[in-house]
């Protein structure tokens, strides 16, 4: 029986090495991976030679929002490399009305199954006011396991203790995951009027208003109240050196799962750059200093930073109100999807030196076991879906404002230079990107439901 494709020739990247490998795809799982397999034993071939050839990329933090639906990030997404995504759906994005949780998310999925490019699952977010005694056990019947609470934003997203205690006890008893958003919304509020009242708001006060401190201080509230439920935990965007430091002292003793979430603004970009860029740069927590930016590359290199994603929305310059003088006044958010591979992979080759098996644990392997995809994604591994990416080091790039996929305009890292793009990327068999051109079709991704309680 011939194979539908063989890539031949490339170095195949795992969480443990490189080793030279050729991957057969067949009816849109991987077949073989063997040190050679013959290219014409197989309808269409793909040369690998001096490249890498990557599992498909999973962005396990993303909202598909403001200007881009799932059909318009997934394209972006596409464009860029990543092969799986896993949106946050939540009232406040994509219900409103009378829309129950349940309802948002259900109607979400059937947004992706209509016009996602990418494979996609689902997180929940958990805001004031949903039904939790009937979201969450309705959500796990549908494949949704990871839900998401806030410690910030008090009024519309910040649960508390009380309620996260609540989310944390049900997921618990269900082998679900409880992401949480770590920052101390009181404090920025206060530390928010205070500047305020000081004629204080540029960029620079901005980040002064989220310091370090607040994000730190969340993040051990909620690794305790996860040990004090037994609910895993997955700490989304972690920004601050001293997090990692909280990080590590729960890791220390036994208790529930303890997961770390970085973002490639984080990775990329310091508060110089934020004050550079303005109002385009403006996200939470904010983007913080160079102690803060090695201390991460550190952690990723020591298997520290579980999962690299995005954080990616759909904004645009019109959308971040660029007349806006008032820094607290300007809209969360920024895109960044297209260009999370090859910055991230340019870093940690070539500046950061974290070898390319560090990035594959953080793209691939982590995020498919934490969300529960691991019995489909994450490896190349025969009964896994032929999911790949073909990722050439060499071509030279300058990211700009122009382009672009999806509906977003513009790159907070435009004028950045440097090495390596994905090649081809393939998703159950079919080709997805092929030397900068987008191949797949909307609508073409199917729904991911989380095998709960997999191994983690
Ligand atoms: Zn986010």
């Amino acid at each position: 029986m011939p194979h539908d494709l063989i890539v031949h020739g490339g170095l195949l990247v795992d969480g443990d090495g490189v080793r030279r490998a050729d991957v057969a795809v067949t009816d849109g799982v991987v077949a073989e991976v063997a040190p050679e397999l013959d290219p014409a034993a197989a309808r269409s071939s793909y040369d690998a030679a001096h490249r890498y050839v990557l599992p498909g990329v999973i962005d396990a933090h993303n909202h598909p929002y403001y200007a881009d639906d799932i059909e318009a990030f997934s394209l972006a997404a596409a464009a860029g490399g990543v092969t799986t995504l896993i949106p946050f759906a939540g009232r406040q994005w994509h219900g409103g009305g009378e829309h129950t949780l349940v309802d948002t998310v259900t109607e979400f999925v059937a947004n992706g199954e209509r016009g996602s490019y990418l494979d996609f699952g689902a997180h929940a977010i958990v805001s004031p006011g949903d039904d939790m005694d009937t979201a969450v056990p309705a959500l796990f019947e549908r494949g949704i396991a990871s839900f998401k609470a806030f410690t910030a934003f008090p009024g519309n997203r910040m649960l508390d203790d009380g309620r996260i205690l609540a989310l944390m006890t049900m997921l618990a008893a269900r082998g679900g995951l409880c992401m949480v958003h770590c920052e101390n919304g009181h404090a920025v509020e206060l530390l928010e009027r205070r500047l305020r009242a000081a004629g204080e708001v540029t960029a620079a006060a901005y980040g002064r208003s989220r310091p370090a401190l607040v994000e730190a201080e969340a993040v051990y509230r909620t690794l305790s109240l996860a040990e004090l439920t037994g609910c895993d935990a997955y700490i989304v965007h972690v920004s601050a050196a001293e997090s990692l430091d909280v990080l590590r002292t729960f890791r220390a003793r036994p208790g529930p799962a303890r997961y770390a979430e970085t973002c490639t603004h984080y990775l990329m970009l310091t508060d110089e750059d934020q004050q550079r860029i303005g109002g385009p740069a403006k996200i939470s927590p904010p983007i913080r200093g160079e102690r803060d930016r090695d201390a991460l590359w550190s952690a990723l290199r020591a298997g520290e930073i579980d999962v690299v994603a995005s954080d990616a929305s759909g904004q645009t310059l019109a959308g971040k109100r660029p007349e806006e003088t008032n820094f607290f006044d300007v809209p969360f958010g920024l895109p960044g999807v297209e260009h999370m591979l090859p910055l991230v992979l340019h870093a940690g080759l070539h500046e950061r030196d974290t070898g390319l098996p560090a990035l594959v644990r953080a793209f691939c392997e982590r995020p498919a076991d934490i969300f529960g995809l691991g019995h489909r994604k994450g490896r190349l591994r025969p009964g896994l879906d032929g999911d790949l990416v073909v990722y050439d080091p060499f071509p030279a790039w300058t990211i700009g404002n122009e382009g672009l996929h999806g509906n977003s305009d513009y790159s907070v890292f435009a004028g950045r230079s440097g090495f390596g793009r994905p090649a081809l990327t393939v998703q159950r068999g079919r080709t997805i990107l092929r030397e900068g051109a987008v191949l797949a079709e909307p609508g073409a991704g199917t729904f991911l439901p989380a095998q709960i309680g997999e191994q983690r």
